[in-house]
């Protein structure tokens, strides 16, 4: 029997011990738009500021990752969306996001949603390069843009 003192932290990779026999390995994009949006964005308060910003560098340092492409890669691969570098300088980054799991919501003008995903980023990207990185959102579907955007700084 298991006692607090022998408390296992789940790792990503632990994600992936998927034993469903019927159910299969995958959720319908409704359930993971209702935990963001109605859950987070809606539910928690300041739309969930604060909270995002902790639950995804949390998620974001468990990610076995150990380049920006190999970062992009695992988005497209979990269907977060499907990232590109669209700027790239010295100490910034833009990544632009097609397909991500917010197209097709409606618009609401001055709302951007997808601040989890960006903090994703953050986690993996500090822990990566071991220095603060931060991850803004400058554009989203949501607000009428025409894809989602991240600017990092490095
Ligand atoms: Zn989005």
């Amino acid at each position: 029997m298991g006692s607090v003192d022998t408390l296992h932290e789940f790792s990503f990779d632990d994600m992936k011990k998927i034993s469903r026999t019927a159910l299969g390995d995958a959720v319908p994009i409704e359930l993971y738009r209702a935990i963001r949006l109605i859950g987070m964005y809606q539910g928690l308060p300041m739309k969930g500021k604060g909270t995002t910003l902790t639950v995804g560098r949390k998620i974001g340092e468990s990610l076995a990752v150990q380049s920006v492409q190999e970062l992009l890669d695992l988005f497209r691969e979990l269907k977060v969306g499907d990232p590109q570098i669209v700027l790239e300088e010295e100490n910034r980054l833009h990544i632009a996001v097609k397909d991500c799991f917010c197209v097709g919501l409606p618009e609401i003008e001055g709302n951007l949603v997808c601040d989890l995903e960006g903090a994703i980023m953050e986690g993996a990207l500090s822990k990566m390069m071991d220095k603060r990185v931060s991850v803004r959102e400058i554009k989203c579907n949501v607000n009428g843009d025409d894809c989602c955007e991240y600017e990092v700084r490095l």
